[in-house]
């Protein structure tokens, strides 16, 4: 029997990462999942403890040596190790850079070397936060503009893999995710992701917190449709590319909490500020991934948050959120960016 290839899922115990370890394994590959297990769990992966086919190193990226064994004859790296949430990151800037900037170069250093003669493709998660506060739909060549170090750092991160490209001729790809969302999306930690906050919120019988007067808008994409991108990135002949993975179909806050069951006028809503430097609408104009990879997203807003709406339970740990404590955990974020 032909032996299985190997793929590298960096982050592969975290929300996505984990989603594209089970696309992985079921194609047949031999995953290595590198994860330090700080975002990511190990229940995220529970239902493959048997399976021969994956293995799960306990490791930081920015640990990562360039002989690292974990990367050994690898044919695919897809690189979602990182950190996350934007109040953190304006709070700890270093670690940010140090982690999605830093470890990504350690990362493309470790394909290098150990995908000597094997690497097919380097698939990296960027950020669609790396546009700011960007005309819509936008497409992959509008400016770049972060606005807190999470999405600079992200997009650093890119350019480095871009670079690696260019310099060392690895066959890289970018995929800038816009709000992905999906079962296992992260419960617990730091303020954001608004699935979380209003799950748990639903689940207690609390108000949903909308921020701004609920009418802004995101474009929301299930994470089995972002994974079926990385895959066929990884896959088609194009490379050195960047892609937008958003649904060109954003939808509002408010249509998220009538989905959740809430009503707006009988009380189940309480508004809270607009946050400084967040965009009304983010919007993908998917058409460059659409044509060239023939990448289509396949789950509906309404499917996807009704197939999350079953797992609601899993929320029931997850810290619940009311104006006061947002206020305070958004002390910062209002401090360094409220300037105009
Ligand atoms: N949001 C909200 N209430 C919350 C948290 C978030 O209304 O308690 C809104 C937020 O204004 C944004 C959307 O939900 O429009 C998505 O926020 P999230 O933090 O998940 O992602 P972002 O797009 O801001 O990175």
């Amino acid at each position: 029997m032909q032996e299985s290839q190997i793929a590298v899922v960096t982050g592969g115990a975290g929300f996505i990462g984990s989603h594209m370890t089970d696309r992985l394994l079921q194609a047949g590959y031999a995953v290595r999942v590198i994860d330090n297990l700080v975002g990511g769990r190990v229940s995220n992966l529970a239902h493959h403890a048997r399976n021969p086919l994956l293995s799960l190193e306990e490791c930081d990226i920015c640990d990562l040596q360039p002989d690292s064994s974990i990367f050994k004859d690898v044919r695919y790296v897809f690189h979602f190790a990182g950190i996350g949430d934007i109040v953190p990151s304006i709070e700890q800037p270093i670690e940010y850079m140090a982690t999605n900037v830093q470890g990504t170069v350690r990362t493309l250093e470790a394909a290098r070397h150990g995908g000597r003669s094997t690497l097919q493709r380097f698939v990296y998660a960027a950020s669609s936060s790396c546009y700011g506060l960007a005309a819509t739909p936008t497409r992959e060549d509008y400016p770049i503009q972060p606005q807190y170090p999470y999405a600079l750092s992200k997009y650093q991160g890119e350019q480095a893999v871009l670079h690696w490209g260019q310099v060392y001729d690895l066959p890289v790809n970018s995929m800038r995710i816009f709000n992905a969302y999906g079962p296992r999306v992260r419960t617990t930690g730091a303020y954001g992701a608004v699935f979380g906050v209003f799950f748990r919120q639903k689940l207690a019988g609390k108000p949903y917190t909308v921020v701004g007067d609920g009418t802004q808008s995101r474009d929301f994409i299930y994470v089995t449709d972002v994974v079926e991108a990385f895959y066929m990135a990884a896959q088609s002949p194009h490379v050195g590319e960047i892609y937008n993975v958003g649904a060109d179909n954003p939808q509002s806050i408010l249509y998220l909490v009538e989905l959740l069951g809430g009503n707006v006028n009988s009380g189940d809503v309480i508004f809270i500020p607009k946050r400084p430097g967040e965009p009304d609408c983010t919007w993908a104009n998917a058409g460059k991934i659409i044509h060239q990879l023939g990448w289509q997203p396949k789950v509906t807003f309404e499917t996807g948050v009704q197939t999350m709406l079953k797992d609601i339970e899993n929320w029931r740990d997850a810290p619940l959120w009311d104006p006061d404590s947002i206020a305070k955990a958004t002390a910062t974020w209002f401090q360094h960016m409220d300037k105009k």
